[in-house]
């Protein structure tokens, strides 16, 4: 019997795609990346994740796990040969249980993430990890990739939020870790180590997740600001100001904001007038357990004096929920803006904060005296120093143009990370974009490490080849 029939026997024809049923499924989300696959299956059950990984390993086929399909590296991608199997979690999507006494949720890889947020609400908790994407990207490709988002600076990446895992190893087994401890200390943490592992090591089916308190009143504000000097400077302040109540520190240089009201009118900037030109802007959300009245006073307190020491040019303070979800809005249309206006040389990258801002004076007067014209792009999570330092086509450019620079482009920029104590990828992950940068910036030893985990792993090297680590 050859493998299709195997798996169509296994997991009913309904959920074995081929020809244009699979189509939606061999493109990355940036249109950066198309590959074809022998077929893309939607197993419904872990005992079925595990049948395919037994019968792909069987055949010696790869295996290429995909959730939402919004990672920006190509990770869920399959080589053009044709050869792999895609499998898809979207029918993972159960939510298994809700601890409200251990504050935990126990979830299936396939949820999206913004289910997830909706089922703690429902439940009077918050699930704290929150990106653009969240509308269509799922719990296992949150893990797979470490996603970050809006709140790390208050709750941690994936990572931290993750408390077990149940996975279906390389070799079809399937390892049930999904214990609620914030304590476990019984040797090697194999959790930490599928998370972030972009599929090459296994098959994230289910994971358990920690739960917070629900803040009780929130307050944001849009700022607009000189320098990015002035951003980390008020990030410093409100950090000793809000202490553990500061939920979002979000970093914009100003033609990002203006590219999304230009592209989408729908949207507008609060701020008027000269303010609206402004170089940068800074997005800023407290988080406060007492009242409305009691964020209100302290957010106030800290932008006024912000104001006073003359960091912040002028403000915004949302007066609602409707004005501060519009304040998030125009930050997370960035991306979109960016796709909008064509392909551009991506970069998510970390700094030490107190290197953030010699970082882009340095990189920005590199990037324009080696390719005179390249727009920048810059925006990110300021509050954990992740930039997304992105590069586009200056006037006159074309998309083509612009990427036959793209090495080029990748030196100057990764270098400078390197020179500044930083890390070539924040949040995105490697997948097949940055794979051939990674042996730049690593030491032998920690690319040989990952190499022997690899091997040990994934012996028969199926799961997502040509992701991360070279073959
Ligand atoms: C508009 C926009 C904004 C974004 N903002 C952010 C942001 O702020 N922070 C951030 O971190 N990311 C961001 N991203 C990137 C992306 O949303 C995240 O990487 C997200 O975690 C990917 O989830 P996914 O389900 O779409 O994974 P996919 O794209 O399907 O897969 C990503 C990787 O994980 C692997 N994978 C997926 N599911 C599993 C599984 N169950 N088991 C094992 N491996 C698996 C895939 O093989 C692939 O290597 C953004 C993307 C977009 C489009």
């Amino acid at each position: 019997m050859n493998l299709l029939t195997e798996l169509q026997n296994l997991l009913g024809p309904a959920h074995v795609l081929t020809g244009s049923d699979a189509d939606p499924y061999l493109q990355d989300w940036r249109r950066r990346y198309r590959g074809s696959a022998l077929a893309v299956v939607r197993p419904g059950s872990v005992g079925e994740v595990a049948g395919v990984v037994r019968l792909c390993l069987q055949n010696g086929t790869p295996l290429v796990p995909q959730g939402g399909n919004t990672g920006l590296c190509g990770g869920a991608t399959p080589d053009d040969s044709g050869r792999a199997v895609l499998l898809s979690t979207a029918r993972l999507n159960r939510v298994r249980a809700i601890d409200t006494e251990n504050d935990t949720i126990t979830v299936e890889a396939g949820c999206v993430l913004q289910a997830v947020q909706q089922a703690a609400r429902d439940a009077g908790r918050l699930f704290p990890l929150s990106l653009a994407a969240e509308g269509s990207c799922t719990i296992g490709g949150n893990l797979a990739t470490n996603a970050g988002g809006t709140q790390v600076l208050r709750y941690g990446n994936a990572r931290e939020l993750a408390l077990g895992l149940e996975v279906v190893t390389a070799e079809g087994e399937i390892w049930n870790g999904l214990r609620g401890l914030r304590k476990d200390n019984t040797g090697y943490d194999l959790r930490d180590l599928y998370i972030g592992s972009e599929g090459t090591l296994g098959i994230i089916t289910a994971a358990t997740l920690r739960l917070y308190p629900l803040p009780v009143a929130s307050c944001t504000a849009l700022l607009a600001l000189d320098s990015i000097d002035a951003a980390v400077e008020l990030l410093s302040r409100a950090r000793t100001g809000f202490g553990a109540s500061l939920t979002g520190f979000e970093l914009m240089a100003g033609d990002c904001l203006q590219s999304v009201v230009r592209l989408f009118p729908q949207q507008r900037l609060p701020l008027d007038g000269a303010s609206a030109g402004s170089p940068w802007f800074a997005l800023l959300e407290l988080s406060d357990s007492e009242s409305e009245a009691h964020a209100r006073e302290r957010f106030e307190a800290v932008l006024g004096a912000a104001i006073d020491a003359g960091l912040v040019t002028d403000a915004a303070i949302a007066a609602n929920v409707a004005q501060s979800r519009a304040m998030w809005h125009l930050r997370e249309s960035i991306p979109l803006a960016e796709a909008e206006l064509g392909k551009g040389v991506k970069h998510d990258v970390s700094i030490p904060i107190s290197s953030i801002a010699a970082f882009v004076h340095t990189t920005n007067a590199l990037l324009q005296q080696r390719f005179p014209g390249v727009r920048n792009v810059v925006f990110g999570h300021l509050g954990d120093g992740n930039l997304h330092y992105n590069v586009a086509r200056g006037p006159g450019q074309t998309e083509a143009d612009l990427l036959a620079l793209q090495q080029g482009i990748y030196d100057i920029v990764h270098r400078s990370v390197q020179e500044h104590g930083g890390s070539i990828s924040a949040e995105h992950g490697i997948g097949q974009l940055k794979r051939d940068e990674l042996p730049h910036y690593k030491s032998a030893l920690e690319l040989s490490l990952m190499k022997r985990i690899k091997q040990a792993l994934d012996p028969h090297g199926l799961m997502n080849p040509g992701k991360v680590l070279q073959a």
